[in-house]
């Protein structure tokens, strides 16, 4: 039977809700560093690093972040490579790109201005429904919903919903009943009391009901069935993918990097010279060489293999082989090939996958 969004909500009782929630969050809340001030350009810089990485990942690098680029105007105007050094390590990459290009626009548009409907925030790079709803409702105490994975967790328990929240209509859905329920008089706290009771009570798997300070409103709890809940379809398995890399190294020691595309997968980034292998394992070596001298002129002659580093992506499963070098003949940095020293390697920004590679290749020499 198909339900619209008034008919969840008969006989739950909103206002008492919304109180033991807040009342709950009030008392409860972490100290977090972006809930210091209502700084609208540091809630959109919070919400996007807490996208798909834990909250105590992200606190350092909230912290690192901030101290580097205090003001909007001042990340508007940074260059992109010490951008996503700041990054590094925080992973998916087009989340700081766009986030940049978001607060490009809030300069030039808006005065430095993050602006305050929901029409000109969601326009903005990289601002989807969720960051808008945050942004709003945070900063400038809008109701406006903010639904991720962890609310709907919570809201599909609380009334029992049953429909797959993979499903881009369902979000739609529960965006419709948080605006039915949202406290019109503190939107801020009552869409961070959701998202904080995913966090630490309302977790997945395993909620801890007895714990729960909204337990005598949660129908999946009256049922016995909140371990069931959310339904969620299961994602393709990521695809593996088998690669060669190496650390080469000239006659001073100098090391040669090489920075991705500007489009794609990890773009901009720096990583060392790498291929995708076509075939056995035995010839990978082999591959990776004259992959170098066909494509890039850069001769090479490749040794020992030191590791093996597997880097997982939501799509896709890199399975590295990695490789001792030495450059041979003479080498020009090129556009996208260079060769750094020891010092200089640290300041460019290279993926996870990229610096265990140097992690494991400095354990080697020493
Ligand atoms: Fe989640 Fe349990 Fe609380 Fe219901 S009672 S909201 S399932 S923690």
């Amino acid at each position: 039977m198909k339900h619209n969004t008034t008919d969840r909500l008969v006989n739950f009782d909103i206002q008492a809700f919304q109180a033991d929630l807040i009342d709950w969050y009030d008392k409860e809340q972490r100290d977090l560093p972006w809930r210091k001030d209502r700084d609208p350009y540091k809630v959109w810089v919070s919400e996007i690093m807490l996208q798909q990485t834990r909250v105590d990942t992200v606190i350092p690098y909230f912290n690192r972040f901030i101290t580097e680029f205090p003001t909007l105007e001042s990340l508007a105007d940074a260059d992109e490579e010490r951008v996503l050094k700041a990054w590094e390590g925080l992973g998916y990459y087009s989340r700081v790109r766009n986030l940049q290009a978001g607060v490009k626009e809030v300069k030039a548009s808006y005065h430095s201005k993050v602006p305050n409907t929901p029409d000109e925030i969601s326009k903005l790079k990289g601002v989807g429904p969720y960051t808008t709803g945050a942004i709003l409702s945070i900063a400038y105490g809008v109701p406006e919903p903010a639904v991720d994975g962890n609310v709907m967790r919570v809201l599909s328990r609380i009334l029992s919903i049953w429909n797959d929240i993979a499903k881009v209509k369902t979000r739609q859905l529960f965006e419709g009943i948080v605006r039915e329920i949202i406290s019109k008089d503190n939107p801020s706290h009552f869409n961070q009391a959701l998202m904080e009771l995913g966090a630490l009570i309302c977790v997945p798997g395993k909620p801890a009901c007895l714990l729960c300070p909204v337990q005598q409103h949660c129908r999946a709890f009256r049922e016995g069935v909140q371990a069931e809940l959310p339904v969620k379809s299961k994602k393709k398995a990521p695809r593996p993918l088998s690669m060669s890399a190496a650390v080469i190294l000239d006659d001073s020691g100098k090391i040669l990097i090489h920075k991705r595309p500007s489009k794609g997968l990890l773009a901009n980034l720096w990583e060392f010279p790498n291929h995708e292998s076509v075939v056995e394992f035995n010839t990978q070596k082999q591959q990776l060489s004259e992959f170098l001298k066909e494509e890039h002129s850069i001769d090479v002659k490749l040794s020992t293999q030191f590791t093996t580093i597997q880097h997982i992506f939501s799509h896709l499963v890199w399975n590295i082989s990695v490789f001792e070098g030495t450059l041979i003949g003479g080498f020009e940095d090129q556009e996208d090939f260079k060769l750094v020293t020891r010092s200089e390697l640290e300041t460019y920004a290279f993926p996870v996958s990229h610096q265990k590679i140097f992690k494991d290749f400095l354990k080697v020499m020493n």
